[in-house]
């Protein structure tokens, strides 16, 4: 293969009378790789447009669990519309691989954000959280929980609003009351009942991964982390976490992430309770969004 020429990846569309229309698409930007995708810019060749998609290889999905978990991911993801939940545009596959092509998000995840800035100001963390609780209130109102709720998988794009994605671990419920048993999430935004497992968990694991992201964008760090996860699991079903002297926190902020973090789940506040707590009502305006100098330097003193 040439490689100075660019990729194309060719997509073959049957059309209801039998003929085969092919798209192109670009392969472009390498964006990041997760559990089982690799993610790129694609650019459609006819339209220009540039989106993000995610190439899973067909060698990976030879079995059946893994096949039915991006499936699943497929129907539950395409069902969704809403300004703070990662667009999803279309999908389609060739012989070596299943393309799911996504709304492109230009400036990466809030685990990168942390990263370079170390925490977050409070008035920008109750931006971002208004935004993500905005669309837990679509997806419950769904039946739809997330259950990986984390940093890496909220994106901004070139607007600066928040994007979720990465449905590869939500489920749809039946019903309201229905109690879901498998285990899954991320070691340090895991829910205690998820970890327990007997009595079934529902829309109360995202509230609690909630609660870790607001922490750890306010704190710099999850409340549970450790440097082996029995050891975070354990933190967790104790409910044994901390906040650091050295980080100044604001009781408001306090007392939300205490009355999030609470190891029963009918226990913890609904997301109605949530937006009416005092973090997000001590009289200041939070702003819609925030500039994109924010993505590299804190805001002057507040
Ligand atoms: P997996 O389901 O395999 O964990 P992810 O959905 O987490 O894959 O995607 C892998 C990586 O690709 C992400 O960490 C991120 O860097 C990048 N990525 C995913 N979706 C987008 C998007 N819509 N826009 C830009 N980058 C994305």
């Amino acid at each position: 293969m040439d490689a100075t020429q660019p990729t194309i990846v060719e997509e073959k569309i049957v059309k209801y009378n039998g003929e085969v229309q092919v798209r192109k698409y670009q392969k472009g930007k390498f964006l990041g790789k997760g559990g089982f995708a690799k993610c790129y810019e694609f650019q459609n060749q006819e339209t220009k447009a540039i989106q993000a998609a995610k190439v899973v290889e067909k060698a990976s999905l030879t079995k059946s669990r893994a096949k039915q978990k991006l499936m699943s991911e497929i129907k539950i993801h395409r069902s969704v519309h809403h300004q703070h939940v990662v667009k999803f545009e279309h999908f389609f596959e060739d012989a070596e691989n299943v393309y799911i092509l996504l709304e492109l998000c230009h400036n990466q995840s809030l685990n990168e954000l942390l990263r370079r800035r170390k925490r977050l100001h409070e008035l920008e963390v109750q931006c971002y959280a208004l935004q993500i609780i905005s669309a837990l209130k679509y997806l419950h109102s769904h039946r739809i929980i997330h259950r990986d709720l984390k940093l890496g998988n909220l994106f901004l794009n070139d607007k600066m609003e928040i994007k979720l994605g990465d449905f590869g671990l939500a489920t749809k419920l039946d019903f309201d009351g229905e109690k879901k048993r498998t285990i899954c999430g991320t070691p340090n935004y895991i829910a205690p009942e998820v970890l327990e497992g007997k009595a079934g968990h529902s829309y109360e694991v995202d509230i609690w991964s909630l609660g870790v992201i607001i922490y750890t964008l306010i704190i710099g760090k999850p409340p549970f982390e450790t440097s082996d996860v029995k050891t975070t699991y354990s933190k967790i079903r104790k409910n044994l976490y901390e906040f650091p002297q050295h980080v100044i926190i604001s009781d408001g902020a306090r007392d939300l992430i205490t009355k999030i973090l609470i190891g029963d789940p009918k226990m913890r506040p609904n997301l109605d309770e949530i937006i009416a707590h005092e973090f997000f009502n001590n009289g200041g305006t939070i702003p819609k969004t925030l500039p994109q100098s924010f993505l590299a330097c804190p805001p002057s003193a507040q």
